[in-house]
């Protein structure tokens, strides 16, 4: 299995995790937009939402979940925040296991792309 974060994930690669639950790992983005950017994965590997079926009701329970975690834990639940998950290359997708960027701790502008 050749996808880095099902390793990061599985505990197999090194990540500054700070929540983790059944089904989902959060962990700090290496290369850092904001002061706090923080990825929540699912622990199972679906590419993209694209992935995502009914049945992944779990997965998309404890990701929220994690989002809230995070963002309660770090302060940005009063300071505002932002979800952001890319779906395929042209979107800038580079690591194809759904993540969900959750940027915040700074001025974000207003732009959707
Ligand atoms: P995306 O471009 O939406 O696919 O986002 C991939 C993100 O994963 C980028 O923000 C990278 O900085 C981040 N990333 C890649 N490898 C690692 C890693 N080993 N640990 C933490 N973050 C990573
Ligand atoms: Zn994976």
């Amino acid at each position: 299995m050749e996808c880095i974060f099902c390793k990061i994930a599985a505990g197999e690669l090194p990540a500054k995790k700070v929540f983790e639950s059944e089904h989902v790992v959060a962990f700090e983005d290496i290369h850092k937009v904001a002061p706090v950017h923080v990825l929540v994965i699912p622990k199972v590997h679906r590419q993209s939402l694209l992935e995502v079926n009914p049945n992944d009701v779990d997965l998309l329970s404890g990701v929220q979940e994690a989002i809230r975690a995070v963002i309660k834990d770090t302060g940005i639940e009063q300071t505002g925040f932002r979800v952001i998950t890319n779906s395929g290359a042209a979107a800038g997708q580079t690591v194809f296991h759904l993540h969900f960027h959750v940027i915040g701790g700074r001025e974000l502008a207003m732009t959707l792309a």
